[in-house]
């Protein structure tokens, strides 16, 4: 019995469910080893019945709320799929507006129709098994993720910076060109995709597990920075934690 997987969508840009499905030279093989029974976005099957739940998108409704409750009670086991789900991500930015203002902002006189709550991340709401980070997802850390779920072992996730990946592919430190990079601090695996690309990292695979917090001031007095400056940049993927404090 292949097990059952489902996708679901709560307030995001579906850009993490497209990664999946952009998987284009592994999807036959995933394919054959699970039963996809609900995913929106390439799929009109709908069952209510699954082993394995991931989520997209970060709870910003009592809809969400309510959604992922359901969820969590059906799934043997619950992954978040990128930023918005796993820590926020932007969408956590309304966190620092009046939530009224930024209501009628979006929806101006149809404003009533739609209900708002300040985001938070899915662990915040429901137990969340493991996480998937990034803005959007890695192709491959999906798969690496889908590959231990059906052998019932460990995901392998770096759990060192940004930083590392980036010296490993010999780029220019971005700080060397006065800029501020939330490397240091950021979880890799992305293979550093912004500096190798000549842009700083912002952050959107979220806060290293056990940032090496000295060595972060160090550099950013090494360069005439502020911890200030730092968060003003933090703030873009990982404000959640921030209001949360
Ligand atoms: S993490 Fe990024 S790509 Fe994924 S749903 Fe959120 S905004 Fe879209
Ligand atoms: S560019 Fe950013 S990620 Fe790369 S080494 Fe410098 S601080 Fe680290
Ligand atoms: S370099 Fe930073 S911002 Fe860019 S993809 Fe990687 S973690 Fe995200």
């Amino acid at each position: 019995m292949k097990p059952k997987v489902a996708f679901f969508d709560f307030t995001g840009c579906e850009g993490c469910q497209l990664q999946v499905l952009n998987c284009e030279d592994e999807l036959l093989d995933i394919l054959g080893a699970i039963e996809i029974v609900n995913f929106r976005e390439a799929s009109s099957v709908k069952l209510d019945n699954y082993d394995i739940a991931f989520g997209e998108g970060s709870i910003s409704t009592p809809t969400c709320v309510e959604r992922v409750k359901k969820i969590r009670e059906k799934a043997k086991i619950l992954v978040t799929l990128g930023a918005c789900a796993s820590t926020g991500g932007l969408n956590a930015l309304k966190n620092f507006q009046p939530l009224e203002e930024v209501r009628r902002y979006v929806y101006g006189d149809k404003a009533d129709c739609f209900e708002t709550i300040p985001v938070r991340p899915v662990d915040q709401v429901v137990k969340v098994d493991y996480k998937i980070h990034g803005c959007p997802v890695d192709k491959e850390e999906f798969i690496e993720t889908v590959t231990a779920l059906l052998f019932g072992r460990e995901p392998k996730v770096p759990k060192y910076p940004v930083c590392v990946e980036c010296k490993l592919r010999e780029n220019g430190c971005r700080f060397d060109y006065g800029e501020l990079c939330l490397g240091p601090i950021t979880r890799a695996g992305c293979k550093a995709r912004c500096p190798s690309n000549n842009n700083i990292c912002v952050g959107c695979r979220g806060l290293l597990d056990d940032p090496n917090t000295d060595a972060a001031n160090d550099v950013l007095k090494k360069y005439g920075l502020t911890a200030e400056e730092l968060l003003k940049k933090y703030r873009l993927f990982y404000g959640y934690s921030e209001v949360a404090q």
